[in-house]
């Protein structure tokens, strides 16, 4: 058993990324369909892994499954649908680049005539510094942040709280990165391909399973470096992209060798915050509160000493 576990949190998430490759290859670049015999039973196999093997085996909060549930199903049956409709206009139109179709740009710089795995790479890529951007956005504009803070409140880090997002701040740092991709005139196989990988990847960094990855770490975001992204401790809570050539291309990576997790996850000042009660947090941006702690800038810290003082500001 314990041979089986040890092989299991080292492969789980190649094993993931080539069972990806290989539906695309069986079920084609049919969205729906990839979605349906894919990506759904993926999230439940690993929903079901999270629950044999959890790394946090702290009981449930109160009303904290509940929040989760509503949570993720808004994000994946609303954000997620007017996503698919979007796209679809766009893909419908002669190119997929907006630029290519009012002619604002040449056909022959699209991405469209590259290879197919160039394409892939490309968009993700494209995608990713976006996201990167604007999910430094999200934690450093306060008005930003109010919206974001809802991912960062839960005191763990599972699959299940990987949607527990503001439907706004859900959009911006989804929409906002797929315009720009939209803009390379990217094939509509290639778009479908990366997604699907990416939703795979997004799945992984937030498994509450011990799964290993070792060099994969400097790579890619996985659950390891992403912990520390929701750490409540600023100097910690890096780590905002999920191809991590832009965290180190930034100065935003972080993976400490001496431990495999922050000290606490969630938000430093929880005061008066409706943490497991998702219509209260879908207003709770909206509220003037007493003691609204600013975000603080990465990018500030970054020629800051490393070590921590009690009385260094915290990531809210
Ligand atoms: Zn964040
Ligand atoms: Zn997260």
């Amino acid at each position: 058993m314990n041979a089986l576990h040890w092989l299991f949190t080292r492969t789980f998430t190649y094993i993931s990324l080539a069972l990806a490759i290989l539906a695309i290859y069986v079920i084609g670049y049919d969205m729906g369909k990839l979605f349906l015999w894919f990506i759904l039973p993926f999230y439940g196999i690993s929903l079901l892994f999270q629950l044999l093997a959890p790394k946090i085996k702290a009981p449930l909060e109160k009303n904290e499954l509940v929040t989760d549930i509503i949570s993720n199903t808004v994000t994946i049956g609303v954000v997620n649908s007017i996503q698919t409709w979007g796209v679809g206009i766009i893909f419908a139109l002669s190119s997929s680049s907006l630029l290519i179709h009012f002619g604002i740009m040449d056909a022959k710089y699209g991405l469209a005539d590259l290879p197919h795995w160039l394409q892939i790479v490309l968009g993700l890529l494209i995608m990713d510094f976006f996201f990167y951007v604007t999910h430094r956005i999200a934690h450093e504009v306060p008005f930003f942040w109010r919206f974001h803070a809802i991912h960062h409140c839960a005191h763990r880090v599972t699959f299940m709280n990987a949607y527990r997002v503001h439907p706004i701040d859900a959009m911006f740092r989804r929409y906002v990165p797929l315009f720009f991709v939209m803009l390379t005139g990217i094939s509509n196989e290639a778009f479908v391909a990366s997604a699907v990988i990416g939703s795979v990847l997004a799945t992984v960094t937030h498994l509450n399973i011990d799964l290993r990855h070792g060099w994969f770490n400097y790579l890619i975001a996985t659950n390891e470096n992403h912990r520390w992204h929701h750490s409540t401790n600023i100097s910690e809570a890096k780590n905002f992209s999920v191809i991590t050539v832009w965290d180190h291309l930034f100065g935003t990576f972080y993976l400490p060798r001496d431990r495999d997790m922050p000290e606490k996850t969630g938000l430093v000042d929880e005061t008066d915050y409706p943490l497991h009660n998702y219509w209260q947090l879908l207003l709770q941006p909206f509220r003037k509160k007493k003691a609204d702690n600013a975000p603080v800038k990465t990018s500030e810290l970054m020629n800051e000493d490393e070590a921590l003082s009690p009385s260094q500001p915290h990531l809210q």
